[in-house]
């Protein structure tokens, strides 16, 4: 029984090990995520503001196109003007010359507000898109990280896998499914050392009765307190001092 509990606890030492190492891929993952999200966002900005741009810019041209065409039609009425004898017909036209013009300093008024937002449209583009290039380095960094720690996950995870393999047959079924059932719901820790009397998991102290059956070391015993598989932390030092180099035993 002591065997297999050794046993278990190399197998413990590996899941830990291998709950840290998912643990950060994840994290490493989601700091990706989030940049490329952030990255994004100026993106669907910067599509925003260059059809703003856009629509801006087609505005600018039909009002120039208006006055263009009022200018042409002023001058032929001007030229006019000055051909007309009848005070009726004058008046007529002048008025219409009036009109035309002033409609013609309205669209140019229009077209100084339109190129003044235009103005500012760029500015603000510039301005996304020098951010945009400063993220889209950013995540390139990132993604090459995420690259090398994901590999490197993947070697560490499969050598820790196969030395589970190694010690899975040597500890009974019962044992490996107590064990899986408490870690699952104890952060990933199913079996601890009791040092001095103390479980490591909770901390809590065993009563004496309890810590001397767990010395003898032929049963399996859990923490009253966090449910934990427990075991006397002196036989890991005797497996230290008496056999060495055993299946399991960390680098
Ligand atoms: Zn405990």
């Amino acid at each position: 029984m002591r065997q297999q509990l050794l046993d278990l606890h190399e197998v413990q030492k590996i899941d830990v090990e291998i709950r840290e190492i998912e643990n950060q891929g994840a994290s490493v993952s989601e700091k990706l995520a989030k940049l490329e999200s952030s990255a994004n966002v100026i993106r669907t900005e910067v599509k925003t503001l260059t059809e703003q741009r856009e629509t801006t810019s087609r505005e600018i041209k039909t009002l120039e196109g208006t006055v263009q065409a009022e200018a042409h039609k002023l001058r032929k009425w001007e030229a006019r003007l000055n051909e007309i004898r009848n005070q009726r017909e004058y008046l007529a036209l002048s008025r219409e010359v009036e009109g035309s013009k002033r409609a013609n300093r309205e669209a140019e008024e229009k077209i100084l507000e339109f190129m003044a937002q235009r103005d500012q449209i760029e500015k603000k583009l510039d301005e996304l898109q020098d951010k945009l290039a400063e993220e889209e380095v950013d995540c390139a960094t990132e993604r090459a990280g995420v690259e090398r720690v994901v590999g490197e996950n993947r070697e560490r995870l499969a050598g820790m896998k196969k030395r589970r393999e190694v010690l899975l047959p040597k500890i009974p079924r019962a044992l490996l499914k107590k064990y899986d059932a408490i870690r699952e719901k104890r952060l990933g820790v199913g079996l601890v050392t009791v040092v001095d009397g103390c479980c490591q998991g909770c901390n809590m102290k065993l009563p004496p009765q309890l810590y001397n059956i767990l010395q003898r070391g032929d049963s399996i015993e859990q923490c009253p307190s966090c449910q934990r598989i427990i075991f006397w932390d002196h036989f890991l030092a005797d497996q230290a001092s008496g056999a060495k180099g055993q299946v399991g035993a960390s680098p």
